[in-house]
């Protein structure tokens, strides 16, 4: 079985986005492939080095969402990268062969810098994050990566810096694939991109209570004063939900009511909220027994990352080799 990594870095509960744009992927991906799951704890210090103390509580977060959307542990290696320690030494290894100028034209190196520009992202570690998500694919020797078409360019140039390792060392690691996830839009419910750090988010453990009462203050098309006043479906963000979580039939009804005032705004939510709750519905009754047991989630963190760290370390072996830094004593 062809191997696959992907990893979520721990920012805490997961919300609708995460679900379609990752989760949902990877559950079925699980069928085909030899799949390994990971927090990603260093790489959140790539940019949060200073508020560290969410970390842990964040890592069982991650974890618990990944089990409740079906994540199985039985079939996937779902592990903590620091846990890991090889991921650390191939990084270093690697940063031995990396041209500063590759990282700095990675394109969400200024971009995040912009974006996050309250925080000093001046550092080493920063610049050195997408080498470090090289090391995280290559310890594994993964062929393919699912990811969205933002983290894109940090598979290319993971595929580079293999072929700079093979090219100097010999034939150590195969080229990873990207294996693009289509990712629906998910605004938040304020219309913005959905995310916690917005306080716009429908998280996954969110009761159905709180799903109905957030959707029921979603933004809508600013057109739709009235409800006697015509709207455009296209225009409102609502109506990408509908995308992402309703029936064909739904999508219909709600896009010709918005269009002739024939439904209001309420009526058109309350219909997607049914088939939203519907879509969460395993989740919900999956996840209150992995809270109710966070030592059962941390004993199943721990199998894995003591299953990954022996595929890290033959990884490694590999490459000690081939950079002839294997000696006779260890
Ligand atoms: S009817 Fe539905 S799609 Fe149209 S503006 Fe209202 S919430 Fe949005």
């Amino acid at each position: 079985m062809k191997r696959i990594l992907s990893g979520m870095r721990p920012t805490g509960p997961l919300h609708l986005g995460h679900l379609t744009g990752a989760l949902e992927n990877w559950a079925r991906l699980q069928d085909t492939y030899a799949c390994f799951f990971v927090v990603v704890d260093w790489h959140a210090l790539t940019t949060h080095y200073a508020e560290t103390g969410e970390i842990t509580a964040n890592i069982l977060e991650v974890a618990t969402d990944w089990l409740a959307a079906g994540l199985d542990p039985a079939r996937s290696t779902l592990f903590i990268q620091s846990l890991v320690p090889q991921h650390a030494e191939l990084h270093l290894l690697l940063s031995m062969i990396m041209p500063l100028g590759w990282l700095e034209r990675v394109p969400s190196y200024k971009e995040q810098q912009q974006q996050l520009e309250t925080r000093d992202l001046t550092t080493y570690g920063f610049l050195g994050y997408p080498l470090l998500q090289s090391a995280d694919i290559m310890a594994y020797k993964a062929e393919a990566v699912p990811v969205g078409e933002d983290q894109a360019p940090h598979i290319e140039l993971a595929r580079e810096v293999v072929r700079r390792f093979n090219h100097f060392y010999g034939p150590v690691f195969p080229e990873p694939q990207t294996l693009l996830t289509p990712t629906p839009r998910i605004p938040g419910t304020d219309g913005r991109k959905m995310s916690k750090s917005y306080g716009n988010a429908i998280l996954l453990k969110d009761p159905p209570e709180r799903v109905r009462e957030a959707l029921k203050t979603m933004v809508t098309d600013p057109a739709r004063k009235r409800r006697t006043d015509p709207g455009d479906p296209e225009k409102c963000p609502v109506f990408d939900l509908h995308k992402a979580f309703s029936p064909e039939e739904t999508r219909t009804w709600a896009a010709q009511g918005c269009r002739t005032a024939g439904i209001g705004c309420l009526e058109c939510k309350s219909r997607l909220a049914d088939h939203l709750l519907a879509h969460l519905e395993t989740i919900h009754a999956r996840r209150p027994e992995f809270e109710k047991h966070p030592d059962t989630v941390w004993d199943i963190l721990k199998t894995g990352s003591d299953a990954a760290r022996d595929t890290a370390e033959a990884t490694l072996e590999d490459v000690r080799q081939a950079m002839k830094i294997r000696y006779p004593v260890r």
